[in-house]
């Protein structure tokens, strides 16, 4: 049976140790704070604004929310993102995307000061992760799937790893963090012929995929490490990864469960890099 990789102690570890940083940083002056900016009322969001709010309450972060109707006018959500570029007392700001239709989202993203912008959505974050200069900050769901391999002791240097996705949000951004790790990094997407033999040869295989238990027997082998990116509500209402747990589980060494993996160490990268802001302001 493979290893179950938990993000809850990752997350735990991650926390206890920023609650010191915080500590530290208040008794400079400083209390770090991250601004969260909300178009509308999805259910997404809701819960993910929840999980990072909670989050930061146990470390001691402040959280300054931003909720804006659905119908917003562009206008108004560029005065806000600038509004909380200029407030000294933020020191980042996550803001929930996909934006509703009728607003633009390259502009927007862009807008966003690259030192605030806690989850990697500007291009200049992006920029920086590409060209491994300190610009900006990764986007917390690719972080998390390096620090869960990190935590549990699994070799990156080396390996082959497989990356199905090639989004912005993680499977671009966690190929080239895993590039940079020393890994030699396939990544499939939509297009990609004969995935099941390419997954097959890997050590690691990530899938960001957003597809409910795609990744099944025919695409594993014994002896992997398979990290499960995807959110999914399967055809029983049930909230469920890419990978099709219960034939993984018996293959390969080890896995990270959904709900209760990759999630869980999300929202710790966020509070991570909020802090991480927050003493760039004392240096
Ligand atoms: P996305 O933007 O829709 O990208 C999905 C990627 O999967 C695309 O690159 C797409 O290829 C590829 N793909 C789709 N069908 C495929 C198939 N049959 N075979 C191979 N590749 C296929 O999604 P995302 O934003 O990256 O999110 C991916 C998943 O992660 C979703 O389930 C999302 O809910 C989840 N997620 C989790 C967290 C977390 O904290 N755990 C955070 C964010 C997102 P093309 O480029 O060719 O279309």
């Amino acid at each position: 049976m493979a290893e179950i990789l938990k993000g809850a102690p990752v997350a735990k570890k991650i926390s206890e140790k920023l609650i010191k940083d915080v500590e530290n940083l208040i008794s400079n002056g400083i209390k770090p704070t991250l601004a969260i900016l909300r178009v509308g009322e999805k259910e997404d969001d809701i819960s993910y604004e929840r999980g990072a709010t909670k989050r930061c309450d146990k470390i001691g972060i402040g959280v300054k929310s931003f909720v804006l109707p659905q119908d917003v006018k562009q206008e108004r959500v560029i005065e806000v993102i600038q509004e909380i570029n200029e407030d000294r007392e933020i020191h980042g700001a996550l803001i929930l995307r996909p934006f509703p239709k009728h607003l633009d989202d390259r502009l927007l993203r862009n807008l966003l000061a690259p030192e605030k912008d806690m989850d990697g959505i500007s291009d200049s974050s992006l920029t920086g992760i590409f060209t491994d200069s300190d610009i900006g900050y990764p986007p917390c769901t690719a972080s998390a799937c390096l620090e869960l391999l990190k935590h549990y002791g699994y070799e990156i240097s080396g390996k082959n790893v497989v990356v199905i996705g090639r989004s912005l949000v993680i499977g671009k951004p966690v190929s080239m963090m895993l590039l940079k790790e020393n890994a030699t990094v396939s990544i499939c997407h939509s297009r990609t012929k004969d995935i099941e033999s390419i997954t097959k040869r890997a050590d690691i295989v990530i899938a960001a995929v957003g597809r409910a238990n795609m990744i099944n027997s025919d695409y594993l082998s014994e002896g992997q490490i398979l990290i499960d990116v995807g959110i999914n509500v399967d055809d029983n209402g049930k909230l469920t990864g890419d990978v099709n747990f219960d034939e993984a589980e018996g293959i390969v060494q080890a896995i990270t469960p959904v709900p209760g993996g990759v999630g869980s160490v999300t929202t710790a990268m966020l509070a991570n890099n909020v802090v991480e802001a927050a003493k760039k302001r004392i240096k």
